[in-house]
């Protein structure tokens, strides 16, 4: 089981994929089906040998009588029983006659196995039908039958046919029929493990292709797999109008939603201004209705502040979110960001800079969203005294920038997920940190779309990093 598992392992294999059971059933299915049929023709083989030479046996014994009638015409009985036995005898088939007190009237000559062969008799009753038997490591096949002419019992007729060779030849073209069928199986394996891999090929396509299809892609993916066969094709079919359905209601809901993040805006800044307003003039307020008058002002706030991050997102889905790229000096902006962020917070913000200037196109507004959207989450989810590290650093071709925290950290799991939109970590603690979900889905939203990137690097408890990657800009 673990040669088995490691095998898997190695060739990428899974016990339960389809792959790894149709090769496992066709191959048992053609060790079994091939060695039956060479054990089928080494047994009849061994049959039909064993056959021939009792049938041989058989026609002696039977004819044995009339010849000694016609020898002993003209002849003593033993010389007509000499003369016939001369006749019969080979060197691998014996012959012996012995009278009714046991003694021996003639016997063949040829065999120097003969008295070995003649001692079968005291180990073995020995057959009146020619039967197979192992003698000394010789196989023989034996009978014994009663010799009568005219009625009168003259003895008793041994015949015994020394079949060794035979059967070692036999059993060589059996050692050569199950090597050729070894043989065969091995190469029927190999032709089923490569035809059937070759045929799940389309499907392993498919499955890969529909792996990278993310929710931004729906409507440009498309399954092409035009040489596959008929039954995956009309798959592939089926497959590429769903994702032009799927496309198709993943538009409706962007529009749905910026739709209504639109509408519900313009109200609730509204609202938000009254709010604002009537707490300005809350002299003849009670705290219970100036406390009640902010809560609901600073929830109006978060909902509008939710309700553009969406909007922003439905616009830069449809590519309507404008970028106004130009050359950035990042060393300034970082120590904008830096500036800005030490305005709402006690805690150290470190900076590191390059000696160089460290220049990017990019939209300055935008870019300053990410990075505060950054250092802002690195508060929320650090706590003081630890400082937060904001470091400007460039390769050949990138700017990089790490907002640096040493608070909770991110599990590696949920590193995969946090750039999806509402996606939090843990919601219990989030809620007090007053967030959406969206924070880091508009960040690599607005990177991406100036030809950037964004990363993180976390250990839990220790920290985390998050990476904005931008090209570098030359004059050239
Ligand atoms: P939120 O408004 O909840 O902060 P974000 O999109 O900015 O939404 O972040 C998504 C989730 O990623 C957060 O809920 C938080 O769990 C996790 N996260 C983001 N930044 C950090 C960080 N610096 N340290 C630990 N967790 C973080």
């Amino acid at each position: 089981m673990n040669l088995l598992h490691r095998f898997s392992q190695f060739h990428k294999v899974s016990f339960s994929s389809l792959q790894f059971r149709l090769t496992l059933e066709l191959v048992s299915l053609s060790i079994l089906g091939l060695s039956s049929v060479a054990f089928w023709a080494g047994w009849q083989m061994e049959k039909n040998l064993v056959a021939a030479h009792k049938q041989t046996l058989e026609y002696i014994a039977r004819s044995f009588p009339e010849q000694l009638q016609f020898y002993t015409q003209e002849n003593s009985l033993e010389t007509g029983l000499e003369k016939i036995i001369d006749k019969v005898a080979t060197p691998e088939l014996i012959v012996w006659v012995k009278n009714s007190q046991g003694e021996l009237l003639a016997q063949s000559s040829t065999n120097h196995f003969l008295p070995e062969f003649q001692a079968v008799e005291s180990f073995f009753q020995v057959p009146e039908k020619p039967q197979v038997i192992k003698f000394n490591n010789r196989d023989i096949v034996l009978c014994g039958t009663p010799l009568m002419i005219n009625q009168n019992f003259i003895g008793k007729l041994y015949l015994s046919q020394d079949i060794t060779s035979d059967q070692q030849k036999l059993n060589l073209s059996i050692w050569r029929l199950s090597l050729i069928s070894i043989g065969t199986i091995t190469i029927l394996i190999m032709v089923i493990c490569y035809r059937i891999g070759e045929s799940l090929r389309p499907l392993k396509q498919m499955s890969e292709v529909a792996r990278v299809i993310s929710a931004d892609d729906l409507s440009g993916s498309k399954l092409g797999l035009n040489q596959a066969p008929q039954e995956i094709l009309g798959l592939a079919q089926a497959f590429n109008e769903m994702l032009l359905r799927l496309s198709g209601s993943w538009e409706q809901q962007r529009q749905f939603v910026g739709n209504v993040s639109h509408e519900l805006r313009t109200p609730l800044t509204i609202i938000a201004g009254y709010l604002q307003s009537v707490l300005r003039r809350s002299d003849n307020l009670s705290t219970h209705q100036i406390q009640a008058l902010e809560t609901a002002t600073n929830e109006t706030e978060k909902t509008i502040r939710m309700l553009q991050d969406l909007l922003d997102l439905a616009r830069a889905d449809s590519g309507h979110l404008h970028f106004r790229c130009h050359p950035i000096m990042l060393n300034t902006l970082i120590i904008e960001v830096a500036q800005m962020s030490q305005k709402v917070t006690q805690r150290k913000i470190n900076l590191t800079l390059t000696d160089e200037d460290v220049i990017t196109c990019a939209d300055q507004d935008r870019l300053q969203q990410v990075l505060i959207n950054l250092v802002d989450n690195a508060l929320k989810y650090s706590s003081p005294p630890h400082p937060i590290d904001i470091i400007l650093a460039k390769t050949t071709d990138s700017a990089l920038i790490h907002v640096q925290d040493y608070g909770v950290g991110i599990t590696l799991t949920h590193q995969k997920r946090i750039f999806e939109r509402f996606y939090r970590v843990d919601e219990s603690r989030n809620r007090s940190q007053n967030g959406t979900g969206l924070g880091l889905a508009i960040a690599k939203s607005l990177t991406e779309a100036m030809e950037g990137s964004i990363t993180v690097r976390s250990s839990p408890e220790e920290g985390s990093i998050f990476t904005v990657t931008l090209p570098i800009w030359r004059t050239s």
